[in-house]
């Protein structure tokens, strides 16, 4: 079971009780991980606080990540801190309702670039800030992805287009930061319900057809994809960069 007596990483995206970035900073601190927080406004912050508080997290930054100026201040407040950081979760995705309801072919271009931007480009922009400080402790980046990547889900959509882009950013990020020892992975969780869930619509039919047919015959858990994540950014995993691993109770297997 990775260890993580000594290490310390910085969490993006736990926006309650319920978010999957939430049970991974459990998972980790369990583990003996220090950790740091981001939030994206200040309602988010309200809700972080006491779950910080309960792991006896300190250290908290705002972070929009469609803002440029807030990922180079949260660079700086983390270099000030930490010399060099061990992970990286990023567990960040948006869309417009809009553009999840509506027919592709209607997907507006501005729906899709703050798709794209927040879903995507995120996680480039996260790992440029952080490339350095990884690369002092031979870190691990672990970001989450969808099924929809890579199959038509519907009611997905613009997502599904985002987290295309995501997986592929995975793939070229580890081949990139590789040199530095750093590792790149995603998890493709089966569907859990978040915030970010209850924007997609008819989530509630997606999550009991997804526990009639996925072998394991029951849904995901914030547990299982913590526990995966663990894996992923521990060094039980110090060979493996660039996997989009499933997280599913084996849904992605099943044809008909
Ligand atoms: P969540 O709503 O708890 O987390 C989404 C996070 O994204 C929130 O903390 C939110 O504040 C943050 N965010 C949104 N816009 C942002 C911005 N501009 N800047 C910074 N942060 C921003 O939901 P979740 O389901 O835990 O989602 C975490 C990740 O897991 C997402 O990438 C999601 O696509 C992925 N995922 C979720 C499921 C699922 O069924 N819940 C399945 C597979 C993958």
């Amino acid at each position: 079971m990775g260890n993580f007596q000594g290490k310390r990483g910085l969490i993006l995206g736990v926006a309650n009780e319920r978010s999957i970035a939430w049970g991974i900073a459990q998972e980790l601190h369990a583990r003996g991980a220090e950790l740091a927080f981001t939030y994206v406004n200040e309602a988010i912050e309200k809700r972080l606080r006491p779950l910080a508080a309960e792991l006896g997290v300190t250290r908290m930054y705002p972070c929009d990540v469609q803002k440029d100026s807030d990922l180079d201040a949260l660079k700086v407040s983390i270099s000030q801190e930490w010399d060099g950081i061990d992970f990286v979760v990023h567990a960040i995705a948006y869309a417009e309702k809009e553009d999840m309801t509506c027919k592709i072919r209607d997907i507006r271009r501005s729906g899709f670039q703050l798709a794209l931007d927040v879903s995507a480009y995120s996680l480039i922009g996260v790992c440029g800030r952080f490339a350095e400080l990884l690369a002092a402790r031979k870190g691990a980046v672990l970001s989450l992805t969808y099924l929809g990547a890579e199959r038509v889900v519907p009611h997905y959509n613009v997502m599904g287009i985002a987290k295309a882009a995501l997986e592929a950013s995975v793939r070229y990020l580890a081949y990139d930061m590789g040199e530095q020892g750093v590792r790149v992975n995603a998890i493709s969780a089966g569907p859990i319900k978040t915030l970010a869930a209850s924007g997609i619509p008819h989530f509630k039919d997606m999550l009991n057809a997804f526990a009639e047919k996925a072998p394991l015959r029951r849904t995901v858990t914030q547990e299982d994809v913590a526990k995966a994540a663990a894996f992923f950014l521990s060094d039980d995993s110090l060979g493996v960069t660039g996997e989009i691993s499933y997280v599913d109770a084996g849904f992605n297997i099943v044809g008909f």
